[in-house]
């Protein structure tokens, strides 16, 4: 067992997370089951569980939800072709993207329409690449991290710009924008990258740990793009590093030889099973949290869920005669409670 277990401050779930997971436990809380979610809701096993067993049903065809149904989009965000046809068949649609995905989706639609052809650097078949690339495919080229730029031909080479999905290393988006700027010289792109704040502290929170652990161990799930962007990061820096879903998938022998053991966690793992590893890891000489930096984003909840609750709340007031013109709802109260809490009264 390791001696000692350096745990990676922030991991864990960021503010799109929060978000997303505290928005489809108000789903289920008001809806009957089932509730519909277009893609997990976030990507994690653990936490696409508790919704299932708490009455959701994803789907990756928003099609085939019935008529009618209670439908919510999911954080990576969705194509308007999917947005339209949930907003024009659903009773109730509550879209849970992530503002900075929405913010990535805006500037696509915005290079579309300014006549520039698009590099979107992403995963190949990934909820989010999808989503974005669907605001305009007829400008749009997906970029492989892996591959570069080869066989991209623009219309004119003074009208490009790079774009990205928000979970990439650092490592890997810096790699293609170099070529891209030695190939284009004019090439457009956003001010600061378009990686995420979530994604880019976690990235340098693994580099720190990775100084003086010679195993890290990144706790997600296989199909999340920033746990596995975690696990390059570490094997960037020269470290054996493994990704799991949570204590179970210790392998006994990787821990063998190594006395400082690097724990962090993806956007989307809840950080009980974070926990969990830690004490299964059983460090003699103690686990210290090396902290890069204290986030405290928040991002409120979908503006159609608030006003959806908004309106009941004044429906069960105006019911009960108990009215109070401007009194802070349920929903005003955001703030106070977490995604963790949300999981935990979910599994209850
Ligand atoms: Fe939003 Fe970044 Fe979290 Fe994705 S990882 S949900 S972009 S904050």
């Amino acid at each position: 067992m390791a001696t000692r277990v350096l745990l990676a401050e922030p991991r864990g779930f960021c503010a799109g997370v929060e978000m997303a997971i505290k928005a489809l436990t108000w789903m289920v809380r008001v809806f009957e089951a089932p509730v519909y979610c277009y893609h997990e809701i976030v990507h994690n096993a653990a936490v696409v569980e508790i919704f299932e067993r708490a009455g959701v049903v994803f789907v990756d065809d928003i099609t085939t939800v019935p008529e009618g149904g209670v439908v919510m989009l999911s954080a990576h965000g969705s194509g308007p072709e999917v947005v339209s046809q949930a907003t024009s068949s659903a009773a109730v649609m509550v879209d849970a993207v992530c503002p900075l995905v929405t913010k990535v989706h805006h500037e696509v639609k915005r290079a579309a329409a300014n006549g520039f052809d698009i590099l979107y650097v992403g995963h190949e078949g990934h909820d989010e690449a999808l989503g974005a690339i669907a605001q305009a495919p007829e400008s749009v080229t997906l970029v492989d991290p892996d591959r570069g730029l080869a066989g991209f031909a623009p219309a004119d080479p003074g009208k490009v710009a790079l774009l990205a999905q928000t979970t990439l290393g650092q490592f890997e988006w810096q790699g293609v924008l170099d070529d891209a700027q030695t190939q284009y010289a004019d090439v457009r792109t956003s001010r600061k990258s378009d990686l995420c704040y979530a994604t880019t502290n976690r990235q340098r929170a693994v580099e720190i740990l990775s100084q003086e652990a010679t195993l890290v161990l990144v706790v997600g799930s296989e199909n999340s793009s920033n746990t596995q962007a975690l696990v390059r990061v570490a094997r960037n820096a020269g470290i054996t590093a493994h990704r799991i879903d949570g204590p179970d998938d210790i392998e006994p022998g990787w821990l063998e030889g190594h006395d400082v053991i690097g724990v962090s966690a993806g956007a989307s793992a809840p950080d009980q099973r974070v926990q969990s590893v830690v004490a299964q890891l059983r460090a003699d000489n103690g686990v210290e949290v090396v902290r890069l930096t204290q986030e405290d984003e928040y991002f409120p909840l979908p503006p159609a869920l608030r006003k959806l609750i908004h309106a009941l709340q004044a429906l069960v007031e105006g019911a009960y005669a108990s009215s109070q013109p401007g009194r802070p709802g349920p929903i005003d109260e955001d703030r106070d409670w977490g995604a963790t809490e949300a999981l935990e009264i979910l599994s209850s």
